[in-house]
């Protein structure tokens, strides 16, 4: 799991990670099922499609678990998950988790995003685990986003709860609402990012960029 260390950081890739991460049960309020498959069987109809179609008879069921599943992070407070790991270590090198993989929904058009976030943060006094960063990237991921506020949500998470010396955020997703309909930019990959303290610095910022572009964790 560890990549690379040296006297001033540690890099982790989240491909090993997401082996020891949180594991989720699948979950789904009776009321929101049974509303949402009304409301999706109405849609089959304006559509032009048939609700009592072989085929379709069980997708609005289907669709009412799926969206439940696909915007959980409503139900999850990301800040009581990191307070709930964090540990008192003295290391100040900075903590980069790359490659987290990512799966959200653009509020504007319900269609997915997706792509990887890449996560820094620089120690001062308190650590969280590592599977724990992956995990609040995952709940505000699932939920209705733009992918700025998402970058942001998570840099103010840890930089709430853990008080670091900095942290940095970096998240390059494709949208299918840009892929699939409008401009159908089939190809354009969108990267934002949010660095606080430390990383405000050009020299921080630049070490933390050369280590989520570098092929050290590729395999
Ligand atoms: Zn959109």
């Amino acid at each position: 799991m560890l990549i690379k260390e040296s006297s001033k950081y540690v890099l982790f890739s989240n491909f090993q990670i997401k082996e020891m991460a949180y594991k989720r049960t699948e979950h789904y309020d009776e009321d929101a099922t049974s509303g949402l498959m009304e409301n999706y069987r109405k849609v089959l109809g304006f559509i032009g499609e048939d609700p009592q179609r072989e085929g379709l008879l069980k997708t609005p069921e289907r669709l009412a678990k799926a969206m439940q599943y696909m915007t959980q992070g409503y139900q999850a407070d990301a800040r009581a998950i990191l307070n709930s790991a964090k540990f008192h270590e003295k290391i100040s090198e900075m903590i980069v988790v790359k490659d987290i993989e990512i799966y959200s929904m653009c509020e504007h058009h319900m269609l997915p995003f997706f792509g990887r976030a890449h996560v820094a943060y620089i120690p001062n006094g308190w650590i969280t685990g590592l599977s724990k960063v992956a995990r609040v990237v995952d709940v505000y991921a699932r939920r209705l986003q733009v992918q700025e506020r998402l970058t942001l949500e998570i840099m103010n998470a840890i930089k709430d709860t853990l008080n670091p010396l900095g942290v940095a955020v970096v998240i390059e997703a494709q949208h299918l609402c840009m892929m699939m309909r409008g401009v159908q930019k089939q190809n354009s990959e969108t990267t934002t990012s949010a660095f606080d303290g430390e990383f405000q610095k050009n020299s921080t910022r630049t070490e933390f960029l050369k280590l989520i572009s570098s092929d050290l964790s590729r395999r």
